[in-house]
């Protein structure tokens, strides 16, 4: 177990200044062009694949840091550059770490480099979980996986909904149920390879916020994969549904909500594992779009004059700034807690993970609100980048599990109460 350390070391800070360059020269001055685009960024992408920021090699290496902050880092600085562009970016990692944390050595080996292509031809990738009639109730889902054993084949029918890159994207990452009667426990995901017919793409979305972030249903009309396709392959999938079922006659149930309370892993269930190991890093994509937009609203209260004195020199808006730093300082602290543990397999009992995403979602969302306001009626406008940034940060109270669900999870962890 690494030591306790706030400090964290040379190489991470490299790689932090060499990702605040990134952010301030390519993501940030194309921000405001592909919010109103509402297209996903292919030449930003493939410039962050030629330089390396985009590959699997980077986010393994920030994945596998023994402190658990390489991750959290890399997310703040992309997300401080822009957080749509930042979502296309690392849109792609979610299906990959369902991926790393459902799938056998060989599935990563064979899945995880397609998810990003090459530099010369830039790939993404696809996590599909939520259905219309299934967001923060994960058990409700109902794409069904049935296996066809005489071509050792799953065929997959349903619709997804929600899905980042979806419909544009390589391998597409598809929870589905294997036994209905189970619930969440009865789920499991499944690989469908680039170019499988009977999958294809449902409506796009126009949305408020992360605009340049592809949105989208994925309707899956008898899909065929391989058997090798199930993540974490056959025998695995049947002890836990046999255990599910021992569990189920005895009567003891699995709960609703995103992810339920246990250390950065699944509790036996597909989706779940994905959501648990991507909570903190989705907290820390919330503090980098926080901490940007504190920076404008600190720069302009400076400089900007009325009654013959910077705004700044009022306690009023001095008081919210250092209230916006000050949360900003405190959310970073749990994730990096939150990230830690993980990394050091330490149990999360107080539901660590799920605190770290609901203060720093609620914190970019309060940040934001508070920049646009001190910089008055140029917050409002989209000259200036806080009212972009402040569309942005209200995703972070709903996706991964919505704030009320982060809430559910922790109480009912530090109670030990089911409470709904
Ligand atoms: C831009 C975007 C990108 C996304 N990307 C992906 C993706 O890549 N893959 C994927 O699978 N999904 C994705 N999602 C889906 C996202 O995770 C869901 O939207 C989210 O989980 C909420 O589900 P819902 O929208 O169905 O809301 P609902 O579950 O219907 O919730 C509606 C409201 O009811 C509240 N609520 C529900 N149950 C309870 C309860 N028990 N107690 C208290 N309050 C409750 C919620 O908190 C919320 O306020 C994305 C969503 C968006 C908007």
């Amino acid at each position: 177990m690494s030591t306790l350390s706030l400090d964290p070391g040379a190489d991470q800070l490299a790689v932090r200044d060499w990702l605040h360059g990134f952010a301030a020269d390519v993501m940030r001055p194309a921000a405001a062009e592909w919010d109103e685009r509402e297209e996903t960024p292919w030449p930003i992408i493939q410039e962050a694949a030629r330089l390396g920021i985009y590959s699997l090699d980077f986010y393994a290496q920030q994945y596998f840091d023994p402190s658990g902050v390489g991750i959290p880092i890399a997310m703040e600085e992309l997300f401080w550059g822009d957080a749509g562009i930042g979502l296309a970016i690392v849109g792609t990692t979610l299906a990959a770490v369902a991926v790393l944390a459902n799938g056998t050595d060989e599935q990563i080996g064979t899945w995880a480099p397609q998810m990003f292509g090459t530099p010369d031809d830039v790939k993404v990738a696809a996590f599909c979980s939520s259905e219309p009639d299934a967001g923060s109730d994960v058990s409700a889902l109902r794409t069904r996986a049935v296996y066809d054993e005489a071509k050792d084949e799953w065929v997959l029918n349903g619709t997804k909904t929600w899905a980042t890159n979806g419909g544009i994207a390589s391998v597409h990452v598809v929870v589905a149920t294997v036994d209905p009667a189970l619930g969440a426990r009865g789920q499991a995901s499944f690989v469908v390879p680039p170019g499988t017919p009977g999958l294809s793409q449902g409506q796009k979305f126009k949305k408020h916020g992360i605009r340049a972030s592809h949105t989208a249903e994925v309707v899956l009309d008898g899909v065929r994969v391989p058997g090798h396709c199930l993540l974490g392959g056959r025998e695995k999938l049947d002890e836990r549904l046999a255990r599910a079922r021992e569990r189920a006659a005895q009567g003891i149930g699995g709960g609703p909500g995103k992810g339920g309370p246990g250390k950065g892993g699944s509790g036996g269930n597909a989706a779940m594992a994905t959501f648990e190991a991507s909570r903190p890093a989705v907290g820390a994509q919330a503090i980098g779009i926080a901490r940007a937009a504190y920076e404008v609203a600190l720069d302009y209260a400076r400089t900007r004059v009325q009654f013959g004195r910077p705004i700044i020199d009022n306690q009023g808006v001095a008081f919210t700034l250092a209230d916006m730093k000050t949360r900003i300082d405190a959310a970073r602290l749990l994730v990096w807690r939150a990230s830690w543990m993980a990394a050091n397999n330490q149990p999360f009992t107080s539901a660590e993970g799920s605190m770290s995403k609901l203060y720093a979602g609620e914190t970019a969302k309060w940040v934001t609100a508070q920049a646009m306001q001190i910089l008055g009626g140029n917050g409002f406008t989209r000259e200036y980048p806080v009212e972009r940034m402040h569309r942005d940060s209200a995703i972070y109270s709903i996706f991964e599990g919505t704030s009320e669900i982060q809430r559910l999870v922790i109480a009912r962890t530090i109670s030990g109460v089911p409470i709904r």
